[in-house]
């Protein structure tokens, strides 16, 4: 009888590099995100019923219920370095919806606050704070929306440091107090 060809096997008995082990649990983080306001995070039954609200994972490879549920393992750097968590809107349908309760914006709003100490902030947020550093706005106003805002009886402007530039000293100051300013690499030279 020939012999069996047991290589195919053989590969099923190599280690995932992708299983968890306990080395990756940090026991402190469920801990940390439930300190930080979001103690309902521990009542998740993963029901799914987040990601079928959320508009991000339709078109992404977001998911929300699978950030909570890693978040509750305390799979710390698997979760912080996720590069979809900058995926979320922070539009609140997942958490107008579920059934426990659970402040699953707060938890991703902490999350990303431990990944951007971490040094994993996405690249688009960076650029975001870049123009809340230099012009007090996320979204600086173009002429489109000053029209828009006109044809709504608005101001042109609306009353933030395009109003009041001189706030813009005030914005740059808590910029600099809560050191957002080396999290988006910005250079007060340089600009
Ligand atoms: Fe957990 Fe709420 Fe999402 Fe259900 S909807 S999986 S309970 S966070
Ligand atoms: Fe999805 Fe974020 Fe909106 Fe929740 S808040 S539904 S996670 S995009």
């Amino acid at each position: 009888e020939p012999k069996k060809d047991r290589s195919e096997s053989m590969t099923l008995l190599q280690p995932d590099e992708n299983l968890i082990t306990r080395a990756d649990v940090d026991e402190n983080f469920k801990q940390e995100i439930m300190d930080a306001g979001a103690e309902s995070v521990a009542v998740c039954f993963q029901c799914g019923t987040c990601t079928g609200a959320c508009p991000s994972g339709r078109r992404t490879p977001y998911r929300i219920r699978g950030v909570v549920r890693r978040a509750v393992m305390g799979l710390k750097e698997d979760v912080i370095s996720d590069d979809s968590i900058w995926m979320c809107t922070t539009c609140y349908e997942c958490q107008e919806r579920c059934p426990r309760g659970i402040k699953i914006v707060d938890i991703v709003k902490i999350i990303r606050n431990q990944a951007a100490q971490a040094g994993y902030m996405a690249q688009s947020h960076k650029m975001t704070g870049l123009f809340v550093t230099k012009t007090g706005h996320g979204v600086p106003i173009n002429d489109a929306t000053m029209a828009l805002r006109k044809s709504v009886g608005l101001d042109e402007l609306p009353p933030t440091t395009h109003q009041f530039p001189e706030a813009l000293e005030e914005v740059q100051k808590i910029i600099k107090a809560t050191g957002f300013d080396n999290l988006i690499g910005y250079n007060w030279e340089t600009g």
